[in-house]
């Protein structure tokens, strides 16, 4: 069930039986992660098909607990998010992700656009707009190179709310995407009312989408109905040279994915540059 030490910590078993006491001694180490700064931020390049440049980068979250080796970033805030640890956790991420964005700046890397995953707990029960605020102003990033990636899940929780946020969110000047679009309970009626400027087709979708005609009719139709409401359509977890080709046919304006890049530490953005130049 549990392989310690070194190597992956799973929480959840296979059976998706969980066990109290694992429950314990992950929540108990969260706390001390927090505590001790125990997170790193990794960042996945997202390539701009029409012009081949980099279209902006994607923060993801790594914990590399001394005691349990790597969690896996879906484990540690599914946790996270149930006992609200993911508010420090979140707004860590936030500072993190602009400092870097000063950082390359400062390094002569012309401006890059940081993407930063909210869960529905950070996005509805804190006060957020506050915090990103905060946050650019400490920082001195303009708010045009932060997004922010939400979920279908913080919509249906409170509609009107979540409205209300987003619209703050714009006027200041910060970037919304719509993440794993297709997977949830997707009204249409949030794209309309939502001020987005991105939507991202969910990996299940592009996975099988050069063998399954299904899976590439519901990108098609993401992309014209993303196109139609004036946002941009990036499509994620592309690991092929065939799935970049199709999701060029069917217009999509970036890609993100393994076949481009990995999430790779800040330190990497220029080898990314040139593997971008080179391909
Ligand atoms: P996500 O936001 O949908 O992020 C995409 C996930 O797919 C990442 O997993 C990424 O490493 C992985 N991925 C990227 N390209 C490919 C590909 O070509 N093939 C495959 N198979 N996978 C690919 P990761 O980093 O393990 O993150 C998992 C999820 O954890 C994220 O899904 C996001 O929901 C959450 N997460 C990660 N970092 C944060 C964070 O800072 N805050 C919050 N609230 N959630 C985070
Ligand atoms: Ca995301
Ligand atoms: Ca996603
Ligand atoms: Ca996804």
């Amino acid at each position: 069930s549990k392989e310690m030490g070194r190597g992956n910590f799973h929480f959840y078993q296979r059976s998706l039986e969980r066990h109290a006491y694992d429950l314990l001694l992950l929540e108990r180490e969260l706390h001390l992660a927090v505590e001790r700064q125990e997170f790193i931020l990794l960042y996945q390049p997202k390539l701009s098909i029409k012009t081949g440049h980099l279209a902006g980068m994607e923060a993801l979250i790594r914990w590399n607990s001394p005691r349990l080796g790597q969690v896996s970033p879906q484990e540690f805030i599914t946790l996270a998010e149930e006992n609200g640890l993911i508010v420090p956790i979140g707004e860590w991420v936030l500072y993190r992700a602009c400092e870097q964005i000063q950082r390359w700046q400062q390094e002569g890397f012309p401006p890059v656009t940081v993407a930063v995953n909210l869960s529905a707990r950070q996005f509805l029960q804190t006060n957020l707009v506050q915090t990103v605020r905060q946050v650019l102003e400490t920082t001195q990033v303009s708010p045009e190179y932060l997004e922010l990636e939400i979920t279908e899940t913080i919509a249906i929780q409170n509609v009107e709310l979540t409205q209300v946020i987003l619209q703050e969110l714009r006027e200041m000047g910060v970037k919304i995407a719509l993440d794993d679009f297709g997977m949830g309970y997707s009204s249409l009626a949030y794209l309309k009312n939502f001020p987005l400027n991105a939507l991202k087709i969910d990996r299940s979708f592009v996975q099988d989408i050069t063998t399954q005609l299904s899976d590439r009719a519901i990108a098609s139709a993401i992309v014209t109905l993303g196109r139609g409401l004036g946002m941009k359509i990036v499509a994620e977890g592309v690991e092929t040279a065939e799935q970049m080709q199709i999701l060029s046919e069917l217009d999509c304006d970036e890609i993100q994915g393994y076949w481009l890049s990995p999430a790779r530490p800040g330190e990497a953005l220029g080898e990314i540059y040139q593997r971008i130049a080179d391909s």
